[in-house]
C-alpha cells in the first residue's frame, strides 16, 4: 500500500480503483506511513506554524432540513439565536485583543442576514480591522450575493460539498436542496474571487470507500483553497439519531491523503475531531492539519449552535484559552501565529 501514497505525493492523484482500494486495505503501516509523509508536506510548506481562525456561530436558524444537522429547520427542539451586527463586531473586538487575523462568520441559512446587511457588517470588520480576513460559511447564496459580499471585502467562504455522489446525497438531504445546486455555488465562489474550501463528513451513514473515492477525486478537480473535513458525530433530535459516529483514524488517513493530494491546502482540525476524542485536534495537526478555528461565539450562545451531541465549546475549544492551546502545540513542536494565513501564492 506505501507504493499508493508515493504515487500521491508524487503525482497528486490516484484513480478512483487507486482511492478505493487504498481506504479499503490500509493496515497500520500504510496509516503510520501517509501521516509522515503527510506532516513532511505540511513542514516544507508551512513549516512548523499553525494559523487560528476565531469562529463567530453568528445564527442557529435554518431554512434547510439537512437530515444529519442538529440546527435543521424541522428540529422543534433546538434553541434558536442570531447575533446581531454589533453583538457580531464584539466578537471580533475579543479575538483581535486574543491575536486572531481571521474571523469566520459561520451560520445557518438564516434569510435575515441579507446583502445588505452582511455587506455592513464585512464593511465594519474591515473598517475596525483591515489586517484581517473574513470567512463567511453561510451556505447556498445566489452568485449575485456571493458578488457583493466578495466586493465588501469578504476574504474566503466555506461550503463543504458534503459528498459528491448523487445517491449519497440524497440520501442525507431533502428533496429541495441539489448537488448540483451545491457545486454551482462553489464555482460560482470561486469565481468570485474568494479563497473557496470544500469538504466532506467522515462516516455520514450509508458512506462508503467509493464515495470517499469520488469525494477525493471531486476535490482534486474543484483545488479548493480549504478543506473542511470532520467525522459525522450524530444528534438525538435527527433522523440520523442512532447512527454511529465517524471513525477517528479514518478521518485522519483522510486528512493525510488530502494534504498530499492538495500539498498547500488550508487544512484545519476541525471542532468534531475534538469532540470525537480528547486529543482530536492535536492528533489532526500530526496527520497533516494546520489551521485550528477556535470558538469566538458569546458564551450564552455556544451551547445553542448544537450540530451534533456533545459539541465541545469550552477548554482548548475556546477562544479566550488560546494560551492553553499554544501550550498545546507547543508541546507537540508547533507555533500558534498570528496571521491573516492566507493560502500561499504560487
Ligand atoms: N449553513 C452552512 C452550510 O451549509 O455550509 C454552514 C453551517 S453548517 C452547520 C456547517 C457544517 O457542519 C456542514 O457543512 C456539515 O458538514 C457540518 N455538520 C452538520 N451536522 C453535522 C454532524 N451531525 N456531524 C458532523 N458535522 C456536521
Amino acid at each position: 500500500m506505501k507504493e499508493y501514497i508515493d504515487r500521491l505525493k508524487e503525482e497528486h492523484t490516484l484513480t478512483r480503483e487507486g482511492f478505493e482500494t487504498l481506504l479499503s486495505r490500509r493496515d497500520a503501516d500504510t496509516h503510520a506511513y501517509a501521516l509522515e509523509q503527510a506532516v513532511k508536506i505540511r513542514q516544507q510548506i508551512y513549516g512548523r506554524d499553525i494559523y487560528i481562525r476565531g469562529l463567530v456561530e453568528v445564527s442557529s436558524y435554518c431554512k434547510n432540513n439537512c437530515y444529519y444537522c442538529g440546527i435543521r429547520s424541522g428540529n422543534k427542539k433546538a434553541s434558536r439565536y442570531r447575533l446581531t451586527p454589533d453583538e457580531i463586531l464584539d466578537c471580533c473586538r475579543e479575538g483581535y485583543q486574543l491575536g486572531f487575523r481571521t474571523f469566520v462568520l459561520q451560520g445557518g441559512e438564516d434569510a435575515w442576514y441579507t446583502d445588505e446587511i452582511l455587506t455592513a457588517v464585512i464593511q465594519d470588520i474591515k473598517k475596525d480591522f483591515p489586517d484581517c480576513a473574513v470567512t463567511l460559511s453561510l451556505g447556498e447564496r445566489s452568485k449575485e450575493s456571493y458578488r457583493r459580499l466578495y466586493a465588501a471585502g469578504a476574504d474566503r467562504y466555506l461550503l463543504r460539498h458534503e459528498t459528491a455522489t448523487e445517491e449519497h446525497y440524497r440520501k442525507l438531504h431533502p428533496p429541495n436542496l441539489s448537488l448540483t445546486d451545491r457545486k454551482t455555488c462553489l464555482k460560482d465562489l470561486k469565481e468570485a474571487g474568494y479563497q473557496v474550501g470544500a469538504g466532506f463528513m467522515v462516516g455520514s451513514p450509508g458512506q462508503t470507500y467509493a464515495h470517499l473515492a469520488e469525494d477525493l477525486l471531486f476535490l482534486r478537480k474543484l483545488s479548493p483553497h480549504m478543506v473542511g473535513i470532520g467525522p459525522f458525530l450524530s444528534h438525538q433530535d435527527t433522523p440520523f439519531a442512532h447512527e454511529p459516529n465517524g471513525d477517528l483514524d479514518l478521518t485522519l488517513f483522510l486528512l493525510a491523503l488530502i494534504r498530499l493530494m492538495l500539498p498547500k491546502v488550508l487544512l484545519p482540525s476541525t471542532t468534531a475531531l475534538g469532540t470525537l476524542h480528547p486529543e482530536g485536534r492535536k492528533l489532526g495537526i500530526l496527520a497533516g492539519c494546520n489551521v485550528v478555528m477556535p470558538n469566538l461565539s458569546p458564551s450564552g450562545v455556544r451551547e445553542k449552535y448544537l450540530l451534533y451531541d456533545n459539541k465541545i465549546a469550552t477548554g482548548l475549544e475556546a477562544a479566550e484559552s488560546i494560551d492553553l492551546l499554544k501550550k498545546q502545540m507547543e508541546e507537540i513542536g508547533y507555533k500558534i501565529v498570528c496571521a491573516r494565513g492566507d493560502y500561499p501564492a504560487s
